[in-house]
């Protein structure tokens, strides 16, 4: 069985979910397929946004949710007319929401897991006229509810999966030679309680299903040929990279590039199953392949780069030699729920910066303040302050790896163009360098480093 993802930008009107349904039909009469979608492009965020109206009292949600039903209506009434019974099920759906967002009013607030419950309607509404859709052209389609087959922890917004219950459901579950469609996206705890993969969580739900029902193929359909050099809004001489490692995809995501979830490529490697990136507006192309050996002999493969940052540098003569300090900078990060994106530390211990999402600078500096406050006292640290708008860039490539002179070059360039380096990071895999840069420094730092290490290949 191959696995096939459309993403929102795949399903954003009828005449894309068109050209969707066409693609499955024409792949299903070459081998089984399981289809899994995401919610129509916006949808997500309308969602979210009309929950977060409603706990602030907020009247605006109700056009909101009605925009929200007047859409999928309308679809469902171009890709399948007549067909009361989608029309019944839509209006269920969006009924429930309605009910639910008015209860949000009514309590003013909207806890994590209500988000993720009111966040999961727009997968199951574009999944519910997708199967009707597929139905209409004569396939054995069958709507699967991402909640029946995966088994998560209750860490709303982000659960974390039960991989071996999940594949057991999934095996028993999509036993059988019909065509499943399949909500992304959302999960459900062992108690049954709504939970999400995180947004962009489609692409992972696609690889639990692949690695569950080992599939032979992973394809995650979207709005772009494939993964590129670098993100082609920013790097207009950017090209598609005809095939990178597990590993490469990764790290790529993990700094930015938004094309594919990082978790996605966890369970397919496990199972060594390989991914592919496509276009649905361009389905001859081959796309982009993800799998564990490449036969690309470029050192670096793709930039990547992570916005909205801030930086924090916590310095002073009392650090070095100091046991502990390092622990207890980042637990009293981790227990203010502050995410870390990057570390570094120069080896005389006299400093430790890092970096982390720019909404979160002020919390971080108090939790600081209240941990260290004797330091600061005893004038061992100094106070510390957060510098933001900043951006990371990351050069990553598996190929780096004992290669003299990437960093060499990557530096010089960056000096030659005048972009001056905040902080910098390598891990000990040397896949991946990663530099803060200040945010109005991103298009050319990209544009800079692309050119330096792709000039003259697109
Ligand atoms: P979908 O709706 O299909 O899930 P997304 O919007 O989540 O699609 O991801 C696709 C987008 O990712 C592209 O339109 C592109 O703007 C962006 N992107 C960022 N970096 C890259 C990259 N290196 N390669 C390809 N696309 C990238
Ligand atoms: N609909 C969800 C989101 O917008 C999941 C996905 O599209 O992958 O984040
Ligand atoms: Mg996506």
């Amino acid at each position: 069985m191959k696995i096939m993802k459309f993403g929102g930008s795949s399903l954003a009107d009828g005449g894309r979910i068109s050209t969707v349904l066409d693609i499955v039909t024409v792949n299903h009469r070459v081998e089984r397929v399981c289809v899994v979608c995401s919610a129509m492009g916006g949808v997500t965020d309308g969602l979210l946004d009309a929950a977060a109206q409603a706990a602030a009292g907020l009247e605006v949600f109700t056009d909101q949710a009605r925009a929200i039903r007047t859409r999928h209506l309308e679809v469902a009434a171009e890709l399948c007319p007549d067909d009361d019974e989608l029309a019944r099920c839509v209006g269920r759906l969006c009924d429930e929401l309605e009910e639910l967002l008015h209860g949000v009013l009514l309590v003013r607030e909207c806890t994590p897991r209500t988000m993720d419950l009111i966040a999961g309607y727009g997968e199951q509404l574009s999944t519910t006229i997708i199967a009707a859709a597929l139905r209409r052209s004569g396939l054995s389609a069958r709507y699967v509810d991402g909640r029946e087959i995966i088994r998560t922890d209750a860490a709303h917004g982000s659960a974390a999966v039960d991989f071996a219950s999940s594949y057991e459901l999934i095996r028993t579950h999509l036993d059988g030679d019909d065509l499943p469609v399949v909500t992304g996206f959302i999960a459900a705890t062992a108690a049954g309680v709504t939970t999400t993969l995180g947004r962009n969580g489609s692409d992972y739900t696609a690889s639990i299903i692949g690695a569950g029902a080992d599939a032979t193929a992973i394809e995650i359909w979207t709005d772009v040929d494939g993964v590129y050099s670098a993100d082609p809004r920013f790097v207009p001489r950017a090209f598609v990279l005809p095939e990178i490692s597990y590993q490469e995809a990764m790290e790529l995501s993990y700094f930015g590039a938004k094309v594919i979830h990082p978790y996605t490529m966890v369970p397919a490697v496990e199972r060594g199953i390989p991914l592919r990136i496509r276009n649905t507006l361009t389905p001859e192309l081959p796309g982009t392949l993800i799998a564990s050996h490449t036969s690309s002999r470029a050192f670096v493969t793709g930039i990547a780069s992570i916005e909205n940052v801030a930086l924090v540098n916590v310095e002073g003569g009392g650090m070095v030699g100091s046991t502990g300090m390092a622990g207890r900078i980042f637990s009293s990060l981790a227990a203010a729920r502050i995410n870390i994106v990057m570390i570094s530390q120069a080896s005389s211990e006299h400093s430790i910066c890092f970096v982390i999402p720019d909404r979160d600078a002020e919390r971080a500096i108090r939790a600081l303040e209240e941990e260290l406050a004797s330091e600061v006292h005893q004038k061992k640290v100094q106070q510390f302050t957060a510098e933001r708008d900043l951006e990371i860039v990351a050069v990553i490539g598996e190929k780096m790896r004992g290669k003299p002179g990437v960093s060499g070059r990557l530096f010089q360039t960056l000096g030659e163009n005048g972009i001056n380096v905040l902080a910098i990071a390598q891990g000990s895999s040397e896949m991946n360098i990663s530099f803060v840069v200040h945010r109005c420094d991103r298009e050319r730092t990209l544009n800079a480093v692309h050119d330096a290490f792709f000039g003259g290949m697109e």
